[in-house]
């Protein structure tokens, strides 16, 4: 499978400072991924050295099989919208919308139009009249409308109001499920993303802490907790990543080699699929039959947690308690 990104041992440096090091990536196509690190991180010298707006200071970054910023070509291929969603003060909504069809060769002014008018934004507003939020949202109608192949999207949740934020994430994934593109989005918060992510980069104090498949990611770490015990009493497979003790308790966070299976089953896959289009009821009803179907399958329960979070709490609840008995035991110690 062809790599949307792929970086090897990239790092940018601002005078002696390290704004992002060792970084070292292979992003499969196709998917919505979260880049989540706290303030600081390096999450906006990751997104701007992706679209060309900035250069490496070292290694190398292809997106989409491209140097980033190469021309014609490859800028047609990335939209971006950067975290202070710059739009031109002194142009209206609608003139805005006439420039992105002027620039761009693939833009589709009427799904541009459509989504202004669910806005309910005026076409003839000046940007700079707009508030912070509809100017993200005009900024985001751009990226969208241009029909990239990559979206590349920095904090887009920040300045939106919890309702926007929903509507605009599920507006985000009815795209990526009918036109297959793939979504990079970044946020301080990995709750504010996990809902529609199925692949994280976690950067922490400009490293690459963790990345991969989201499934994945929850089937080989897990939280255990229980009376408090040294770590090295732990089993060797069991790669201790964070730890924390009281008098009595210990709580582990451990990374193990246990693996779900890559081949994802076609009701696994139909059930990730009717909840990113928004579908959570059916997504919950399709894996509400597998886990009845087969108790010890823990990617159908991990999934059920996941789509009933919102929906349905008390069955969320009881998916994760089943999560749990089915990870790896802690033995007696
Ligand atoms: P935030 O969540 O606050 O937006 P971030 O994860 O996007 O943070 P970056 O903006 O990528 O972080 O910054 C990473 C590091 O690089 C920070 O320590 C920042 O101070 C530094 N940095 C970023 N831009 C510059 C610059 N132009 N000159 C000097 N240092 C910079």
């Amino acid at each position: 499978m062809t790599a949307v990104i792929e970086t090897n041992d990239l790092g940018k440096q601002y005078g002696r400072k390290w704004a992002l090091r060792d970084c070292t990536l292979s992003i499969p196509e196709g998917k919505v991924i979260g880049l989540v690190g706290p303030n600081g991180a390096g999450k906006t010298t990751l997104l701007s050295l992706a679209v060309g707006l900035l250069t490496p200071t070292r290694g190398s970054i292809t997106v989409l099989a491209g140097r980033p910023g190469d021309g014609p070509a490859q800028l047609e291929k990335v939209g971006f919208v950067a975290q202070d969603t710059p739009a031109y003060a002194g142009l209206s909504v609608g003139k805005h919308l006439l420039m992105g069809a002027y620039l761009n060769a693939n833009w589709n002014q009427e799904l541009a139009r459509d989504r202004i008018d669910q806005l309910g934004l005026d076409l003839r507003q000046k940007a700079g009249s707009l508030s912070g939020g509809q100017r993200a949202q005009l900024a985001l109608t751009m990226a969208i409308a241009k029909q990239p192949e990559l979206l590349l999207l920095d904090e887009p949740l920040a300045s939106l109001d919890p309702l926007a934020r929903r509507e605009f994430l599920q507006g985000l994934m009815e795209i990526v499920a009918s036109h297959g593109i793939s979504v990079m989005l970044s946020s301080h918060l990995i709750a504010d993303l996990e809902r529609v992510c199925d692949y994280l980069v976690l950067l922490v104090a400009s490293h690459i802490q963790l990345a991969g498949e989201i499934t994945e990611l929850l089937a080989t770490h897990h939280r255990l907790s229980g009376p408090r015990r040294d770590p090295r009493s732990l089993p060797s497979s069991h790669e201790v990543i964070e730890e924390s003790h009281t008098d009595k308790q210990s709580t582990f966070l451990v990374r193990t080699d246990r693996r779900l299976n890559p081949d994802r089953r076609p009701d696994l896959y139909e059930a990730v699929v009717l909840g990113r289009s928004g579908r959570t009821r059916e997504a919950i009803a399709v894996l509400e039959r597998t886990v009845a179907a087969e108790p010890e399958n823990l990617e159908a329960w991990a999934l059920l947690a996941g789509a009933a979070k919102t929906e349905d709490p008390a069955l969320a609840a009881r998916a994760r308690a089943r999560q749990r008995e089915l990870a790896p035991p802690v033995p007696d110690g």
